[in-house]
């Protein structure tokens, strides 16, 4: 789960984590209020949206004086922003963050995230922030230095010195760099995020080091034991289906794709994104519809699927272990009906009471392609949608 950056500046404040002053506001009056009450002659106004990349999209704009807060609050509130992460069609504004403005001597970068291949939490720093990291990644790798942290002791002071030494933080700043960088682990573990990423980190005219950005990303599976941080959630930056399929307890994640995939088991699930690819189509869809799925999940899962007009066919791809095949049938053919099947449907179904599922789908009377194999499926959808 994802939130705000001032909720995540909030919450790194509770660890201790240096954050400049701000407030969130909804409107152009509560803008005006909060940046009378910094009293400071810079204030920033930050469009809040579930996105980096603003600053260059013009969602980060410095005011000198109430005026020019009150003309930047104007523009922003309402606006569509698009930058590099929200898509084309991007995202309305509908808070802002009105903080202090900063002296910035310097921009760094240090994010936090569990690292796949060691298995463990990992910090990373760069001086070169402010960027987005996957371009230093991809042109300056030597620039980027990572400790990785072991989970018994945590972060420990040499590390954290050693990675502040190493992205080149002033002398008489690594202390307080430390200090930042063990408040910021702290806050991950605790809260169990997957990702903490200050972009920037700065340092100050006035010799302060401060997180300028926050991204916090969340476990949504350990969010039953953070109701302070399920409190945070913001349903109007997530994808509706994405909120629809949690109430059925589907496991879907949107993607850009037109072949829509209906899948039992994660691994399946991603193999079937995989096989469609390799025969050169691609998936509008991750959706594991589970174990145990009931005809009615499938039913809805069928709807979350059409529902998406990128969709322009579908592949529902079954390996009946504990689920039945009889039982994926019928759900497929109640949901047709209730939504109506007007694009091709192919379908794989494999493994228990399989006859029986075939014998529903050839008796209902749609215009369902069956599939002999995962591969043939996946041949067949891809003809059909290009
Ligand atoms: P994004 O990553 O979405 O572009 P940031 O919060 O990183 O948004 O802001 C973009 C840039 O705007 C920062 O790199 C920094 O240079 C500037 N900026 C952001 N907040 C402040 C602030 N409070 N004071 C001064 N400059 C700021
Ligand atoms: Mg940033």
């Amino acid at each position: 789960m994802n939130i705000h950056e001032y909720q995540g500046k909030q919450v790194l404040k509770q660890y201790g984590v240096a954050v400049p002053e701000g407030h969130v506001a909804f409107t152009v009056e509560e803008a005006v209020q909060a940046a009378e009450k910094l009293g400071t002659p810079v204030v920033v106004v930050k469009a809040q949206i579930h996105a980096g990349g603003r600053g260059k999209a013009g969602g980060v704009k410095v005011a000198k004086g109430l005026d020019e807060v009150r003309s930047y609050a104007q523009e922003l509130l309402g606006k569509v922003l698009v930058t590099h992460q929200t898509g084309p069609e991007g995202k309305e504004v509908k808070r802002l963050l009105i903080e202090q403005g900063c002296d910035i001597k310097k921009e760094y970068y240090i994010g936090v995230v569990v690292d796949r291949s060691t298995g463990r939490v990992v910090m990373m720093g760069s001086e070169e922030g402010g960027t987005e990291i996957e371009e230093v990644a991809a042109q300056s790798p030597e620039k980027i230095f990572k400790e990785v942290i072991d989970p018994a002791i945590g972060l420990q002071g040499f590390q954290a010195r050693r990675l502040a030494f190493a992205i080149n933080i002033p002398k008489e700043l690594v202390n307080k760099a430390v200090k930042f960088m063990q408040a910021l682990y702290q806050a991950f573990v605790d809260k169990d995020c997957s990702i903490a990423e200050i972009n920037p980190l700065v340092v100050t005219g006035d010799g302060e080091v401060l997180a300028l950005d926050a991204k916090l990303n969340f476990d949504s599976n350990a969010l039953f034991r953070h109701k302070d941080i399920l409190a945070l959630r913001d349903l109007e930056e997530e994808d509706e289906k994405e909120i629809e399929a949690s109430k059925f307890d589907l496991s879907y994640i949107a993607l850009d794709g037109n072949i829509g995939c209906m899948v039992n088991g994660a691994g399946l699930a991603m193999a079937t994104m995989d096989i469609i690819k390799y025969y050169g189509g691609e998936p509008a869809n991750f959706l594991d519809v589970g174990g145990g799925a009931t005809a009615e999940k499938v039913t809805e899962a069928f709807k979350i699927i059409l529902s998406d007009q990128q969709v322009k066919g579908i592949f529902v791809n079954i390996f009946g272990g504990i689920m039945r095949c009889d039982v994926i049938a019928s759900g497929i053919v109640e949901a047709a009906k209730q939504v109506g099947l007007s694009r091709p449907l192919v379908v794989r179904l494999e493994g228990t009471n399989v006859a029986l599922g075939k014998d529903i789908l050839a008796d209902s009377g749609l215009d369902i392609v069956p599939a002999d194999s995962m591969a043939d499926g996946a041949r067949k959808i891809v003809e059909l949608v290009s």
